[in-house]
């Protein structure tokens, strides 16, 4: 076999087999294949897309290149959910704790933050104390005894998948829809839960950018499920603007704490109890409707903030340490209008510059650093109006956030 012949087959549009897949990844693994050559396979795949049995092949190849998780000894349906990305996505720290209050087994493994995005474990990392690396035994007893756990990862699951996303990252490759559901859903299957949630952010401030693509990845994500004997849903969300108000680490978990309280505002908090609903939905084999009862009647009781306290306090974490930066910055309107657009990307970016993320893999987050939006899209906007907080990491100045008013569009 040749790497040649496979690039040249698949910028003419055809089918490769599974020995032809296996070759290309797994040289590339082994580092017989350069980065040059897989990157021009991944532009072919990203121009040419991929029939369903090449996604089915590459989504086993990926599974097959690490460990898998055995959550088999936990009782009742697993549950487990991933969203394809956003900015100021903080939707596991409050579904996780809904869907455990109401007795199912949510095991999460989660990331960090990637790009202008943000991760879960950095978010549950500045709460302090907050233990984000348990061994698998111990991620396996914490969800026996409360139901929930929540780590990064405590196996070498789907490392193929870890290269093979970090070159997408780097080559314009990460927005191909067979390049995406076979990531995403290699990482679901091998993490091992019983019924998956997938949500499937959609706009400027996302991967996926038309309804067209979220259609086609929803279908074939559900149809990997199958393969696989997962039930897998997916619901399609607005990443045109942030979600929600805060964004950056602790900020976030604020958030999360006031959603949790029944207290939060807005879009996001539609988006938690969908998801919320679709989980309990499937862990409990009832409808939607009843779900979602159930959903509000855990947040209305406080049964939902106490579980989240109980996994804080279970994985050591102090949340009345909880701290924000003490220098804030208040970012006025220099015009007047209606607020037509916040660009989630340009505002991930600068959280990100003003600590709340790494622009190196070993840059140290400020915890807490970030933006607190105060308009939202579609708010008049009046000169000299509060549009965000700007909170500032440790060591960092204006230059970090100079050109934040671009990220406000009024007209
Ligand atoms: N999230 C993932 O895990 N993989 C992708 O390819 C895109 C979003």
């Amino acid at each position: 076999m040749n790497i040649i012949d496979i690039i040249k087959k698949k910028k003419d549009n055809k089918e490769l087999s599974l020995e032809e897949l296996d070759y290309a990844f797994n040289g590339y693994m082994k580092g017989i294949i350069p980065n040059y050559q897989m990157s021009s396979l991944l532009m072919a795949i990203c121009i040419n897309g991929m029939r369903d049995n090449e996604i089915f092949n590459l989504t086993d190849l990926f599974i097959k290149s690490g460990d898998t998780l055995d959550l088999s000894s936990i009782p009742g349906i697993k549950v487990d959910k991933h969203s394809t990305g956003g900015v100021g996505d903080k939707v596991t720290l409050v579904v996780g704790p809904i869907v455990a209050s109401l007795d199912i087994p949510f095991a999460k493994m989660c990331g960090r933050g990637l790009g202008h995005t943000g991760g879960t474990i950095d978010k549950l990392e500045s709460i302090p104390g907050f233990n984000v690396s348990l061994t698998e035994d111990e991620f396996i007893k914490e969800v026996k005894d409360i139901n929930i756990a929540i780590t990064s990862q405590t196996k070498d699951l789907t490392p193929m998948d870890k290269e093979i996303y970090a070159l997408r990252d780097i080559t314009g490759t990460a927005e191909s829809i067979p390049l995406i559901a076979s990531s995403v859903m290699s990482k679901k299957i091998a993490s091992g839960a019983d019924k998956i949630l997938i949500d499937i952010t959609l706009g400027s401030g996302a991967l996926i950018k038309t309804i067209d693509d979220a259609t086609s990845l929803k279908e074939l994500m559900i149809k990997i499920g199958e393969k696989y004997n997962r039930e897998v849903r997916c619901i399609i969300t607005d990443m045109n603007a942030p979600l929600g108000k805060n964004i950056g680490n602790a900020l976030e978990v604020v958030e999360a704490i006031d959603i949790l309280n029944g207290k939060g505002t807005g879009y996001i908090v539609d988006v938690c109890k969908s998801i919320a609903s679709e989980l309990v939905s499937m862990g409990k084999n009832i409808s939607n409707e009843g779900a979602l009862e159930l959903v509000e009647e855990s947040i209305n009781s406080g049964k939902a903030y106490n579980k989240f306290l109980e996994l804080i306090k279970y994985q050591c974490g102090r949340i009345e340490d909880l701290s924000l930066s003490n220098k804030k910055i208040e970012v006025r309107s220099n015009k007047s209008g209606i607020l037509k657009e916040i660009n989630c990307y340009k505002i991930g970016l600068i959280s990100k510059n003003v600590g709340a993320g790494r622009n190196t893999k070993d840059d140290k987050i400020d915890y807490g650093a970030g933006i607190v939006l105060e308009k939202k899209v579609g708010d008049s906007i009046n000169i000299n109006d509060l549009l965000c907080t700007i909170y500032l990491g440790d060591n960092k100045d204006e230059t970090t956030y100079s050109d934040i008013l671009d990220a406000f569009i009024i007209n």
